[in-house]
């Protein structure tokens, strides 16, 4: 049986990424950073509704020693890493000349300091196995830019980077790793986003909607499966058309 880990799968697109691998048959690892409960509780809803197993274990993606620990888990309990979604992120909305050294350095620490960990923990496995897939959830904003956004903006253009790079140097081994670049998707995300704003930002989306957790959830699963297995370095635009 195959083995995932999800960073951030407490909530939100990190929880459906969750479901949908459950669903596709993997065991899985829910990493969470703050919220034990919530991820406790879906964990159990997995291993109940789709017969896998299922851990929660808290680990914050931007301190290395929790990424190991995160990847550790799932290599002691299953014995393979076969998949890596790395979705924990965080956002925020500053004028650039406001950003603080230390909201600059939690954004880059978490957003790509993060994938970076958790990947170099994962890919020590992957290459060993001469298998495995690694999806890197980015932003449309990293592919063009937001402003009012720019350290989130840089933290998502840097995750792009290194799926390409990454995916160069890990074809060899059999490992792919590609991106997704979600646009607006309706969760805890958009709290302290206005309404006006967020009817704003449906109405710049051709498919007239915002995107769910499980739009982003099911392109993951793709990426995953055998289905993509000529598929590695891409960065796919799930964002209903407001990027083209
Ligand atoms: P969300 O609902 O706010 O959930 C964020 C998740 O990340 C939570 O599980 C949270 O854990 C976890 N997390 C935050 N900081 C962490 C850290 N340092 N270490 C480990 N986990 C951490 O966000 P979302 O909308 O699902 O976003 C998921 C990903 O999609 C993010 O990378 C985000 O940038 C990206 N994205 C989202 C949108 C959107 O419109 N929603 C658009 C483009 C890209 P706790 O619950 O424990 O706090």
């Amino acid at each position: 049986m195959k083995t995932a880990v999800v960073t951030g799968a407490s909530r939100g697109i990190g929880a459906a990424c969750a479901v949908a691998l459950a669903k596709s048959g993997y065991n899985v690892i829910l990493g969470y950073k703050v919220n034990k409960e919530r991820a406790e509780q879906l964990a159990e809803v997995l291993i109940s509704g789709y017969g896998i197993a299922a851990i929660a274990q808290k680990a914050d993606v931007s301190l290395s020693s929790e990424a190991d620990a995160l990847i550790e888990t799932a290599y002691r309990n299953f014995g393979r890493v076969d998949v890596l979604v790395n979705n924990a992120g965080i956002a925020g909305f500053k004028l650039f000349t406001e950003i603080t050294d230390e909201e600059w350095n939690e954004m880059i620490g978490t957003n790509l300091t993060g994938v970076f960990n958790c990947s170099r923990a994962a890919a020590r496995y992957m290459i060993n196995q001469k298998s495995g897939s690694i999806v890197n959830i980015s932003s449309m904003w990293g592919q063009v830019g937001a402003s009012c956004e720019v350290h989130y903006s840089a933290s998502k253009a840097g995750v792009i980077g290194l799926t390409q790079a990454l995916a160069k140097e890990l074809a060899p081994s059999n490992v792919r790793v590609n991106c997704i670049c979600p646009g607006v998707i309706k969760t805890d995300m958009l709290s302290e986003i206005d309404e006006e704003t967020i009817a704003s930002l449906v109405e710049e989306t051709p498919l007239g909607r915002l995107g769910t957790p499980k739009d982003i959830a099911d392109s993951v699963a793709f990426l995953c499966s055998d289905r993509a297995e000529f598929i590695t370095g891409q960065v796919l635009g799930v964002n209903g058309g407001f990027v083209i």
